[in-house]
């Protein structure tokens, strides 16, 4: 688009970005292109170093068309397709630090994020600490000379907490680090961390972008600033997506605004009806009134994803085994963002160090899905029955 052009929706950019039928014989897709070796014709082609790809590993015109969808939608200046949201991080995290150097991260964080950083970057000599994910401008007392890097992931996806990414972005710049954003639950059709000062955006692709719950793939965005940190590190490590994997990921962006705006409607109503049900104690849900964060949530964000969490009231394991061992829509598994309903009981107070989750009831997580919304009712209805007859 031309500079003074109307700046075009989300939608249009899912539909029309990362694809030139022109090059493809005229079909819709770029293909799957799978290959290792690339050709070239001279010396002085392979001297110049020129040519567009050069070796499979650096990625092809497939994982090239979901690098441009999302790079445009989370306003970047690059975007790699990586081959999993925790090697999104993993990369995000290494990009920012040396032997000797600190890192924040998030109590909310995803959890394996945190076991990357306990067991593998301490022992590269990075201290690793972990922040309140509330604390908003008091980020700026918890920095340190050699704090380079700050994890946030706003909504964290097991307990909520909406994070104040422009405070973040300010106490980690003024002292010097970089501000990493895991935005894997609103995407950037509703919500974009670089415009609003963080400098690195990481995605587990696999959920959301996906949308099929069939392919494992991450995404790593930033400022032009960061760039060359992160390229390097993930060209480094030779992390690298198959053509295969980087072709689902793009069908599944082609159709993730009306995917988000179906899953948004159906997690708020259920939400809704979850708060009125005697079993429950709390939902978890940033774009419902009776969140602590929804203030900050209206301010920096467009929309809600399809993922929050419900807390029952008290009960012994019987009860909770009882709510999920004969749900008949719900399926019960890790990850989330494809079509079908899950839920999970989330065991969450060994998952937290600074900020101990002080609820008694029992957490589960809900991914709603595309099922009819009454159906999904009818089934939650009778777990909680269930839950009740057993408390
Ligand atoms: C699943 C998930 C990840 C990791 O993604 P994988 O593709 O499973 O490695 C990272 N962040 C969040 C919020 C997630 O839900």
């Amino acid at each position: 688009m031309s500079e003074n052009s109307r700046k075009v929706s989300a939608e249009t950019v899912l539909t029309h970005a990362g694809r030139n039928p022109e090059d493809q014989f005229g079909f819709v897709n770029t293909p799957v292109y799978r290959g290792s070796t690339v050709l070239f014709k001279t010396l002085a082609d392979i001297e110049a170093q020129s040519q567009p790809f050069l070796y499979g590993r650096a990625g092809n015109p497939t994982t090239e068309t979901v690098e441009s969808v999302v790079n445009e939608l989370e306003g970047a200046y690059r975007t790699k397709l990586v081959p999993s949201g925790l090697a999104a991080i993993t990369i995000a995290l290494m990009s920012c630090v040396r032997a000797g150097n600190d890192i924040l991260i998030s109590d909310s964080a995803y959890e394996p994020g945190r076991k990357f950083a306990d067991g593998y970057l301490e022992r590269m000599g990075v201290s690793v600490r972990y922040y309140d994910p509330r604390i908003g401008e008091g980020l700026a007392d918890l920095i340190n000379v050699n704090t380079k890097a700050v994890l946030a992931e706003s909504p964290g996806s097991l307990t909520f907490e909406v994070q104040d990414i422009p405070a973040l972005a300010r106490a980690a710049h003024a002292g010097g680090a970089r501000l990493i954003v895991d935005n894997s639950w609103a995407t950037p059709l509703y919500h974009q961390p670089l415009a609003l000062g963080a400098d690195i955006v990481v995605h587990a692709a696999t959920k959301m972008f996906v949308g099929h719950s069939d392919v494992m793939a991450g995404t790593i965005s930033s400022t032009q600033e960061a760039w060359p940190d992160v390229d390097r590190v993930r060209t480094l490590l030779g992390f690298f997506t198959s053509g295969d994997d980087a072709f689902l990921v793009a069908r599944g962006l082609r159709t993730l605004a009306i995917r988000m705006r179906e899953h948004q409607q159906r997690a708020i109503e259920i939400a809704n009806w979850l708060e009125q049900q005697d079993e429950v104690s709390a939902v978890l849900h940033p774009a419902l009134p009776s969140h602590p964060d929804h203030a900050l949530w209206k301010r920096d964000f467009t929309g809600s994803g399809s993922l929050f969490g419900v807390v029952l009231k008290p009960a012994p394991r019987d009860a909770v085994a009882a709510f999920v061992d004969h749900l008949e829509l719900f399926s019960m598994g890790y990850s989330w963002g494809g079509y079908e309903s899950l839920c999970l009981p989330v065991m969450i107070k060994k998952a937290r160090t600074v900020r101990p989750w002080a609820d008694e009831g029992n957490l589960f997580r809900l991914h709603i899905g595309l099922e009819g919304v009454d159906d999904l009712k009818a089934d939650l209805a009778a777990a909680l029955q269930r839950y009740s007859a057993a408390r």
